[in-house]
């Protein structure tokens, strides 16, 4: 008979494999159409190397097994990258993203590259090359986007956590409308070097996961300083996992009225946030009423300013350097114009020809200027909050998630789905989508947390706080 520590080794010996070979079959299954390359080979021979790692006793990483994966916007050397996009066609990261570097370097698995929108442009995942995603348990519907197949993999099991960006909403977004969670940090709390850029002063990586404590270990391996981006923020990277000692009933939280009403918010998203509200004021939290005055103005500000940053990161993909090539030309000049024209899809197109217009030299004042002054004036807004509050709370998105197609001829629509999501990307703060109940379909409803710059250590063991005492219900 073996010996019972004996026993236990070799079950141990065997999980980073059996745990992956889940992860495996959960895809194999029915992948929604979540990924668009997938590493089983390479995966499973980290899998046995970490097995082996572990029998012997040696040491291993703080991500050891963890499942990942990458939204289609993270290099991943010597694998192919393509931002879902036709113009990045056949083209294969040579540098590696220093957040998925961290990642390998703390023995996690990579599983594969997730299906998003063209350049993260999009609120649907509709705008992909490789087709749309299915939400996962609603076949007709969006998961959201950009970040869609991230989302969908995490909540079907496919990965334990995934790697996303956020620039108006696209991790928060998409984890509502699957009913997982998803964080925004701070603007330049994580590096974005080897990451395929839409509009980089708004451009934040982002962490999908079901659980807090694993976004809580992949924000301390991924976040902090890098010597292969000047923005990265210097300030000490806590370890978000430690306790934190303070009083949860004396947090003084906040929530904008005008986010609990208007045409736009769905009934049941609204009564829902009401009665989490109702919930923390029962149970003696400090719950107020406050009014921001610049949402009107959110959704504008955000498109002129990413469409601007956009129109000028795009220009790189010229034919030359990088993935597609039209095949018939006979002058540089039409072999750029082709390219272009047959490498984006419509809507990218839509904002580098916006984003080209509002930064010419008559338009410049009246548009890109001005959003620049209104960007301003929402950062020193949330700054004044902040003086007299810890936490905002508002509904993530103003509906559930929509049906395929619904939303994807009308532009404005499809942006208005961000309206709840930009204010805290215009002004750099942190935000977490938290999954809170559902609608009468079934389809998930989510509750946004926001805190002052650099406070994801506070906000994390918060939500994870509201999420123990049921005030927010997870439903993981
Ligand atoms: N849905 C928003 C947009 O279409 C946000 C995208 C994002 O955060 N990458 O721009």
């Amino acid at each position: 008979m073996l010996a019972a520590h004996h026993y236990f080794f070799i079950v141990i010996n065997q999980s980073f494999q059996k745990n992956l070979q889940n992860h495996i079959q959960n895809i194999q299954q029915k992948d929604h159409n979540a990924f668009v390359n997938l590493y089983f080979e390479e995966a499973q021979k980290k899998a046995k190397a970490l097995d082996e790692k572990q029998q012997k006793k040696e040491s291993i990483g703080k991500m050891t097994g963890k499942i990942i994966g990458l939204k289609d916007l993270f290099c991943y050397q010597d694998h192919p990258v393509q931002a879902c996009s036709k113009i990045l066609q056949g083209f294969i990261a040579q540098i590696q993203a220093t957040a998925v570097q961290r990642l390998l370097d703390e023995d996690a698995i990579i599983i594969g590259h997730q299906n998003c929108d063209e350049f993260g442009m999009g609120a649907s995942n509709e705008n992909s090359i490789f087709g749309p995603v299915l939400h996962p348990t609603h076949d007709n519907y969006t998961p959201g986007g950009s970040s869609g197949g991230s989302a969908v993999a995490v909540k079907k099991n496919m990965c334990s956590i995934a790697l996303g960006t956020d620039t108006g909403g696209s991790v928060r977004q998409p984890a509502a409308f699957c009913g997982v969670i998803g964080l925004k940090p701070t603007y330049a709390r994580i590096s974005r070097h080897g990451v395929i850029a839409y509009a980089s002063s708004l451009d934040t990586v982002g962490i999908l996961s079901k659980s807090i404590q694993s976004i809580q270990q992949t924000l301390t391996v991924v976040a902090g300083q890098d010597i292969w981006d000047n923005t990265v923020s210097r300030k000490p990277v806590p370890v978000y996992t430690n306790p934190i000692q303070e009083d949860k009933k004396k947090m003084r939280i906040a929530y904008i009225k005008e986010m609990m009403m208007g045409d736009i918010l769905q009934t049941s998203v609204q009564k829902q946030t009401k009665y989490t509200i109702e919930k923390m004021k029962k149970l003696g939290y400090r719950v107020d009423e406050i009014s921001f005055p610049y949402l009107s103005y959110v959704l504008p500000t955000y498109h002129i300013i990413s469409n601007a940053e956009a129109s000028t990161n795009l220009a790189r993909y010229d034919g030359v350097r990088y993935g597609y090539r039209t095949k018939n030309y006979t002058n540089l000049e039409e072999m750029y114009t082709k390219t272009r024209t047959e490498g984006f899809g419509k809507e990218v197109k839509r904002r580098i020809l916006l984003g080209t217009f509002v930064l010419t030299a008559e338009r410049y004042r009246q548009y890109f200027l001005k959003a620049q002054k209104v960007r301003r004036l929402v950062q020193d807004y949330f700054l004044k909050i902040f003086q007299s509050y810890d936490y905002i709370i508002t509904p993530t998105t103003p509906t559930t998630a929509f049906a395929h197609e619904a939303y994807s001829k009308n532009p404005q629509k499809m942006y208005s789905t961000d309206l709840y999501t930009v204010p805290a990307s215009l002004a750099g703060i942190p935000a977490i989508a938290l999954p809170n109940g559902a609608d009468h379909k079934g389809l998930p409803i989510s509750i946004q947390l926001m805190a002052p710059f650099f406070e994801e250590h506070r906000l994390l063991h918060f939500a994870e706080h509201l999420m123990e005492i049921n005030v927010v219900d997870g439903g993981l």
